[in-house]
């Protein structure tokens, strides 16, 4: 088969999307004034960003005050988290719940909490890597200051309950707030429904520019300011405004919302066609996280007696672009605290290889890593 190149790491980045690249251009060139400026230039901007938040929020089922422009969605959940913590800290309620699963954005700041006199409960997730609303439920107390859990996982690609949850947390009085970066653009997402006091997203992942992303506050959530300095976002984000980055977020998010149901559709298609063509062709390589409520262009597997850094090290060679573990993890030789959770063995979690399709996806693509994907484990195997 002729070599060609394939993108298989969604979840890490999308593919930019040129309708959104082709509204940002303009605020990089000729339009690049400071939202603040009191001259056309700058209102111009102000209109651009202004226009931004009401286009995200009417996408999300959210009010456009309730859209705070953040960096992207590590700097959504640092503010999230921490700002509940503080919140629940001043009525003097320390305990925090969250999932085992959390992507590190929230974990490790979990983790920088404990460290301030915060306890923190990590709820376990299944083999299948599913939670339910009930252990959220049970884990409450009457300290407990925040719930914060995932809609969907980066890796393993499973949606978890967040309104039942949300509602849980509503009844007990207690702030909720979920990381939708994999989900947001990928699945329906109705905030006004939905009942969260925070949800972050971030642009990237739906094929807006990096570097920016939102976090969605409640009004009347008792949530605090993050970056002190001008009076940006409403004084509660300061920062001179990412102009460019936030029109295509609006843009990208617009656009996948349109095109959600045809795409996760193929997707859900060819991401069945993946896993029971690699598990079938391949002995001893098993799907991690269940079938069931997981996001239609997630495929993660564990492959017996290979390490994931040389499957992609490897698959590269071929063309194949994909990713064991988180992106993110990729510095750390852990293997990842999410396929732990589910109860994988240590050393078969570190033969994972995540392959995350998107809208651009095709079904020769899928064909391909249908049939160099296992020549690639023959061969490392060989190697043994
Ligand atoms: N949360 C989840 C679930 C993610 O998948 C990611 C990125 O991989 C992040 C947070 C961090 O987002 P960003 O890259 O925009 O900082």
């Amino acid at each position: 088969m002729e070599k060609r190149l394939v993108y298989a790491d969604f979840a890490a980045t999308a593919v930019p999307s040129e309708r959104a690249l082709n509204k940002a251009m303009p605020y990089l060139k000729e339009s690049f004034g400071n939202a603040s400026g009191m001259y056309a230039l700058g209102m111009r901007s102000a209109r651009a960003v202004l226009d931004a938040r009401k286009s995200i929020a009417a996408s999300l089922g959210a009010k456009p005050e309730e859209i705070f422009f953040t960096s992207g969605g590590t700097e959504s959940d640092n503010w999230a988290v921490r700002a509940a913590a503080e919140s629940g800290a001043r009525k003097g309620k320390r305990h925090l719940i969250s999932s085992a699963v959390e992507h590190h954005a929230v974990i490790n700041t979990l983790k920088d909490l404990e460290t301030k006199g915060f306890t923190v409960t990590y709820l376990p997730v299944d083999k299948e890597g599913r939670l339910t609303a009930e252990q959220v439920r049970e884990a409450i107390t009457d300290d407990t200051a925040l719930v914060s859990v995932m809609t969907a996982n980066n890796e393993i690609g499973i949606i978890y309950p967040v309104d039942e949850i949300a509602e849980i947390c509503r009844s007990r009085g207690v702030l909720f707030h979920t990381d939708a970066v994999q989900a947001v653009g990928h699945i329906p997402m109705d905030l006004s429904k939905l009942g969260a006091d925070m949800v972050s997203l971030s642009g990237h992942k739906f094929g807006a520019m990096k570097g920016i992303g939102a976090l969605y506050v409640r009004k009347g959530a008792d949530i605090g300011s993050f970056m002190t300095g001008g009076a940006q976002e409403s004084g509660r984000r300061a920062g001179t405004e990412n102009v460019a980055a936030i029109v295509s977020m609006a843009e990208a998010l617009a656009e996948s919302i349109e095109n959600m149901d045809a795409v996760n559709a193929r997707l859900t298609v060819m991401r069945d066609r993946l896993i029971d063509g690699l598990t079938a062709s391949i002995p001893d390589c098993f799907l991690n996280g269940g079938r069931e409520n997981r996001l239609a262009g997630n495929v993660n597997l564990s492959v017996k007696g290979v390490d994931g850094e040389s499957m992609l090290l490897m698959l590269d060679m071929m063309g194949i672009m994909a990713s064991s573990g988180s992106a993110c993890a990729v510095a750390q030789k852990d293997p990842s605290h999410v396929l732990l959770a589910l109860g994988v063995d240590r050393k078969l979690a570190h033969g994972s290889l995540r392959l995350s399709l998107g809208c651009t996806t095709t079904d020769e693509e899928v064909d391909y890593m249908l049939e160099r994907i296992p020549e690639a484990v023959s061969r490392l195997r060989a190697l043994r």
